[in-house]
């Protein structure tokens, strides 16, 4: 059964005024384009097909609000292949994304979903960096870890602990496979109960 019987989309916003009400608390979830994002929040909210809403022509650039429970949010922040937008786009995404974390009082976490195989890219570099302006403790999932033999997916975790050592957490994680899903689980309750 899912921990979040209640989970419903709220909204998408395109500029900070549409922002729903900041209050409660709320997690962000990033990831670069096909990172597998959607996979990811659908195990950890044990929910079929519920972050398709972000995936919606026209929703994939905006903050995109969900209810877990009363007064606590996930918010689904897409990334996207940077060379396959307009630099016009590219610029207004990057400025509604500072906003978000530069204002968002009810923002206790980020989690950051990252291709295992890929590494991080400049895109996770940049969550990265917003969540560190504001103080936001960060826990990367690396996921796609059933793409990976079990000694490359560990060496893989070890790569990305080295490179960012004490400013963020990381786990390896499967949607297909649902590896991890309760470790997942256990970061985004603990964001929500506003702990780092
Ligand atoms: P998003 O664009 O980041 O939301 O990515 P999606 O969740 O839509 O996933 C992108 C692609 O990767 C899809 O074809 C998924 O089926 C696949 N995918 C996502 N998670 C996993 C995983 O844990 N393992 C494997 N093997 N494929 C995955």
């Amino acid at each position: 059964m899912s921990q979040y019987p209640e989970a419903r989309f709220l909204k998408s916003a395109n500029a900070t005024k549409q922002f729903v009400p900041d209050t409660g608390a709320e997690v962000a979830v990033a990831g670069r384009s096909n990172a597998g994002k959607s996979s990811a929040i659908n195990v950890i909210v044990n929910r079929r097909q519920f972050a398709r809403t972000s995936k919606s022509p026209g929703r994939t650039q905006l903050v995109n609000f969900f209810e877990l429970r009363d007064e606590q949010r996930l918010v689904d922040l897409p990334g996207y292949g940077f060379a396959r937008v307009a630099a016009a786009v590219r610029r207004h995404w990057g400025e509604l994304l500072a906003e978000y974390f530069e204002t968002r009082q009810s923002l206790t976490g980020l989690i950051l979903i990252v291709d295992i195989r890929r590494q991080l890219t400049d895109f996770d570099r940049q969550m990265i960096a917003f969540a560190e302006s504001v103080d936001l403790a960060v826990h990367i999932l690396l996921t796609k870890a059933d793409k990976l033999k079990k000694g490359q997916a560990a060496q893989a975790v070890l790569d990305v602990k080295k490179e960012i050592a004490e400013r963020a957490t990381v786990q390896q994680f499967s949607a297909t496979k649902r590896q991890g899903e309760q470790e997942a689980r256990d970061v985004l309750e603990r964001f929500l109960q506003g702990g780092a």
